[in-house]
């Protein structure tokens, strides 16, 4: 459930208020037959595809490094891909037949997909399954770049991508590539072109920023944020908290050290948007190991998130048999987890 009037308790709790029946998006879980065997899932299930192409950007915060460094490993440790084109897509179509009945939500993430050479059927593959809302996050480095005949952002934009996120840490180029640790980010120009081509296509383009002390951490910094946005062409904007990992089990990783220390608060950033006229709540968003705020300002959409691994396990714990989202892997396997060796769902080898 979406709340449109301010619940000021599921701010202060976030995702510690997830209630599955009581504040949910779909309120229920599916019973689905996947491969023989009966699995709860959410209704509003999200699959991600995830890109076994490496990141060619170094951010220090990476998210991607983050998830198995909670868990205790590094990323290098986890990361296989299945070798043979075939039996790769042959796995997608098998894990998107399956779940057809839940009609799940897709985003394509990565590692960094814009440059992964199977993206282009990828997206063929994932427009021909239908469903709705298709996504895809990227560092943009790869969008302009042409594979078999069109560019990346065609590829996306012609096979219905709803959304197009790109990670940008920084309005300022010079101080985005230092944070992300790579020139090839697109710059203003660039950037302008995707959102022009992307929105003449009916894909949506937001900006995704990081909270990081010292560079975007305040509300002005947030409002300096939006107008380099719109002065780009975007109008959708997600501003992300740094991910809590798991205390119990995490590595003592540069990633997550990193993060402590850089991590810029999300509450209080959010009692001074409250707080603002230039804002208007429009909704909250309560999930299992996240937590949501979405605001209108001067005509654009604004987005605030914050995620908590070590709830994202605790959820987990507490109810074993319910898959809250999904991830096909880069090996092939269908796992309800970020790590392709816990939870794999299929195809074909129920854990
Ligand atoms: S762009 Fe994304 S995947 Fe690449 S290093 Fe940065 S956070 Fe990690």
């Amino acid at each position: 459930m979406t709340s449109r009037s301010f619940v000021d308790a599921w701010r202060r709790r976030k995702c510690a208020a997830f209630d599955l029946a009581g504040n949910s998006t779909a309120g229920r879980a599916l019973e689905l037959d996947l491969w023989g065997r009966r699995t709860r899932v959410y209704a509003n299930a999200n699959l991600s595809v995830y890109s076994g192409q490496t990141c060619n950007a170094r951010c220090s915060f990476c998210v991607e490094e983050l998830r198995p460094a909670s868990r205790g490993r590094a990323l290098a440790q986890q990361r296989r891909v299945e070798p043979d084109d075939g039996a790769y897509f042959a796995a997608l179509e098998e894990s998107l037949r399956a779940l057809k009945p839940l009609d799940p939500t897709v985003s394509v993430t990565g590692g960094e997909a814009s440059l992964d050479p199977r993206l282009p059927r990828i997206l063929k593959t994932l427009a021909a399954a239908g469903g709705r809302k298709r996504t895809m996050t990227t560092n943009g480095s790869g969008l302009l770049e042409r594979r078999e005949g069109r560019t990346v952002l065609e590829w996306a934009t012609t096979t219905g991508l709803k959304h197009l996120n790109v990670s940008r840490a920084h309005p300022d180029q010079s101080r985005n590539e230092r944070l992300m640790r790579f020139t090839a980010a697109p710059g203003p120009d660039a950037l302008r072109r995707i959102a022009r081509e992307a929105k003449a296509s009916g894909t949506r383009p937001r900006l995704s920023c990081v909270l990081l002390n010292g560079e975007v951490d305040s509300l002005e910094g947030v409002v300096e944020y939006l107008a380099f946005a719109r002065s780009v062409g975007v109008d959708n904007v997600i501003f992300r908290q740094l991910m809590r990992t798991d205390p119990a089990s995490a590595a003592r990783d540069p990633v997550v050290l990193y993060s402590d220390a850089r991590r810029a608060r999300l509450e209080p950033l959010l009692d001074a948007v409250s707080a603002d006229p230039r804002f208007s709540f429009v909704r909250q968003v309560v999930g299992y190991y996240y937590y949501v705020e979405v605001w209108r300002h001067a005509g654009m959409d604004v987005v605030f998130e914050e995620a908590d691994l070590a709830r994202l396990e605790a959820t987990k714990r507490e109810d074993p048999g319910l898959v809250h989202e999904l991830v096909f892997h880069p090996d092939g396997a269908l796992a309800s987890t970020w790590q392709p060796w816990d939870g794999v769902l299929g195809p074909g080898v129920p854990a």
